[in-house]
């Protein structure tokens, strides 16, 4: 079968791509680059490029049109963008997928916060999928195969060659870019991070690894440069979005009010039922 994963380089989403591909299936892979936290995605594509790389190497023809992706700013409510994510997620799955996709998997884990609305978000995504793949047959389903696993037993079942790419810090420092060797600390703590601390069997350890003790810094070595090759045909992407005009989540304060204009029309209807049901 083939499945569009979302991948960001983390441990759910690399134990995900994976596991799916050790059980013989193929892959594309979707990765939604937030414009506003910009160190995070330095690092979060550098990775990804070198888990992708190592993907390729051990399951070769597998992996189908590794990076594409969306850009896109997430604002608002304090910086606070969790409740935006399930939108993005799944409007980005629905715009990506192409024509022959049989499942859309998302790597939501048992320890995670969002597990309580995963039937929301299959709402949404076949939603958003009726909507903007109007040119597709059959959509694909969407799937969370790991949220019967905890954290910890993705550290244990995934191999060290890839847990030792992965990244998790939401804030973290980069020190020196360069297109072979990134440099960076992780902030030791945000909430991945201080979770990656509490995680009694090692998933520090990974991190600690790839950690020189002296400096407390963390160096990528290899080609980091995002290459444009392998592009996803993303026709519904290239039409709704584009890089100039990066959506802005949650709503704008004027459309709030466009909002408000509209109920008190409401309102007046209202009435008028209750005069015609006297
Ligand atoms: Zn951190």
């Amino acid at each position: 079968m083939k499945y569009l994963v979302l991948f960001s380089g983390g441990l759910d989403s690399t134990y995900l791509v994976y596991n799916l591909l050790k059980e013989g299936h193929e892959v594309e892979l979707l990765y939604i680059e937030i414009l506003n936290n910009k160190n995070k995605s330095i690092i979060e594509k550098a990775q990804r490029k070198l888990l992708i790389k190592q993907f390729k190497s051990e399951f070769p023809g597998k992996v189908k049109y590794s990076s594409a992706g969306i850009k896109i700013e997430v604002t608002g409510y304090n910086d606070n963008y969790e409740s935006a994510q399930p939108h993005l997620w799944t409007t980005a799955a629905a715009l990506c997928y192409s024509n022959d996709v049989d499942r859309v998997a998302i790597g939501y884990v048992m320890n995670d916060s969002s597990l309580s609305y995963l039937p929301e978000i299959k709402r949404l995504f076949n939603a958003h999928g009726a909507l903007l793949r109007k040119d597709m047959p059959k959509m694909p389903k969407i799937e969370f195969p790991l949220i019967k696993y905890h954290k910890e037993e993705l550290i244990e079942m995934l191999p060290d060659k890839y847990l030792n790419l992965t990244f998790y810090c939401e804030e973290p420092h980069i020190i020196k870019e360069e297109s072979t060797k990134l440099t960076y600390k992780i902030c030791d703590n945000c909430p991945p991070c201080k979770t990656a601390k509490g995680l009694n069997r090692g998933y520090h350890k990974a991190i600690k690894k790839q950690l020189n003790k002296k400096t407390g810094k963390i160096t990528v070595i290899g080609n980091l440069e995002v290459d444009d090759q392998d592009l996803m045909p993303c026709k519904q992407m290239a039409d709704t979005l584009d890089e100039e005009t990066p959506i802005s989540f949650p709503l704008e304060e004027e459309t709030f009010e466009e909002i408000e204009m509209d109920q008190s029309d409401d309102k007046e209807i209202t009435l008028e039922e209750e005069k015609v049901s006297e």
